[in-house]
């Protein structure tokens, strides 16, 4: 095709015009510890028993629109009913399909930032006003912040992100409990980490309560590639998602893949917990380089060079073939760069590269 000199354009929609993509450089590295996902694939077995039913699918009818048996497997492993799950193409599908029926023109969506940055993105992409809380000084959460941000934005929808991304840091439970108290609307917890933290939001979980949780297989369960999501939340509120969501939107194969990934969750603690042995050794070490770092209950870590600038230290990292998250231009985190927990031969490399660099 050939574009023409001057050819009209559609203009997109006016609030959109100043928005911004959200991207992750993808870079051909030997060590890439950027993106939070899973160290390595999902067990053998899980990829024998997923071939073997993948011969069986009627390819030429629509999935089960319902998700039926993947919703049941989910709703099984956390001890509540399938009327209290949702799933979706990736925990942002799953967010994504909450704001479309929560927020939206004339509400407010309040976040308290730094946070994971779709939270406010999404919200303003469905035309709701995206409001900004701004955490402690150490990222922790501050009540009287959120009081204040609640008393003046009756937000419909308040977002917090447990462990928080990219901090790292978990919100206590008494947090989650006083925020569940203050905010007006719906409490979105976002869990997309949680497997790796000392407590989560699930246990709150409750038909009387205004709280949803998400979740995500794209961590703890290896699957970035298959893109699936859900949240638990109350039957209520489950019931009016199917209003937005596109019919068939979860194809068969995913359904196959996230219920067969259940049956494998004995292999996935055992995983997460040794990921969780590695961040404890990687946080170890980098204490005892010129660098401060963030508690963090994830899979993942803070950290700020202190005598170097985060783009030198990226850059020289990226010269050693490891490639990490530079936050370093993101508003609030100055230099910081992020580390997701990779193979121990890979942290290795890792810590060898920093030892290098500092
Ligand atoms: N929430 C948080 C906090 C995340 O970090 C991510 C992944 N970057 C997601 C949600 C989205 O995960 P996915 O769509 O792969 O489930």
């Amino acid at each position: 095709m050939t574009a023409t000199a001057g050819a009209p354009r559609v203009a997109v929609r006016d609030d959109l015009r100043a928005l911004e993509g959200y991207h992750s450089p993808q870079v051909d590295v030997r060590v890439r510890l950027n993106t939070n996902e899973a160290p390595v694939d999902p067990p053998a077995a899980w990829r024998d028993a997923f071939a073997a039913e993948l011969s069986r699918v009627a390819w030429h009818r629509y999935p089960d629109r319902g998700a039926t048996e993947l919703r049941a497997a989910i709703a099984a492993s956390h001890g509540v009913t399938p009327a209290h799950v949702f799933a979706a193409n990736g925990s942002n599908e799953v967010l994504q399909t909450l704001l479309l029926a929560y927020a939206g023109a004339g509400r407010a969506v309040a976040t308290f930032e730094p946070t994971y940055q779709l939270h406010g993105h999404i919200a303003r992409l469905t035309g709701a006003t995206a409001v900004e809380g701004e955490r402690a000084p150490d990222f922790s959460l501050d009540l009287a912040e959120v009081r204040r941000v609640v008393a003046e934005s009756r937000p419909t929808v308040t977002f917090l992100c447990s462990p928080n991304n990219p901090t790292g840091m978990v919100e206590p439970e008494a947090v989650v409990r006083e925020v569940l108290d203050l905010a007006p609307g719906l409490l979105v917890v976002d869990e997309a980490y949680g497997q790796f933290a000392p407590w989560s939001a699930l246990e709150l979980v409750d038909d009387d309560r205004p709280l949803v949780v998400t979740r995500t297989f794209s961590k703890t369960w290896s699957m970035a590639a298959a893109r699936l999501g859900y949240l638990v939340g109350p039957s209520w509120l489950v019931a009016e998602l199917d209003k937005v969501v596109l019919p068939y939107h979860l194809d068969a194969a995913k359904q196959i893949a996230g219920r067969l990934a259940l049956r494998f969750a004995d292999e996935m603690t055992e995983r997460v917990a040794g990921i969780v042995a590695e961040r404890v050794r990687i946080a170890g070490a980098l204490g005892s380089l010129a660098v401060e770092q963030w508690p963090s209950g994830a899979n993942f870590l803070l950290f700020r060079p202190t005598r170097r600038t985060g783009n030198e230290v990226w850059q020289g990292l990226l010269d050693r073939s490891v490639l990490v998250r530079n936050c370093s231009s993101w508003p609030r985190l100055a230099n910081c760069l992020r580390v997701t927990v990779g193979t121990p031969e890979e942290n290795d490399a890792f810590l060898a590269a920093m030892a290098e660099v500092l």
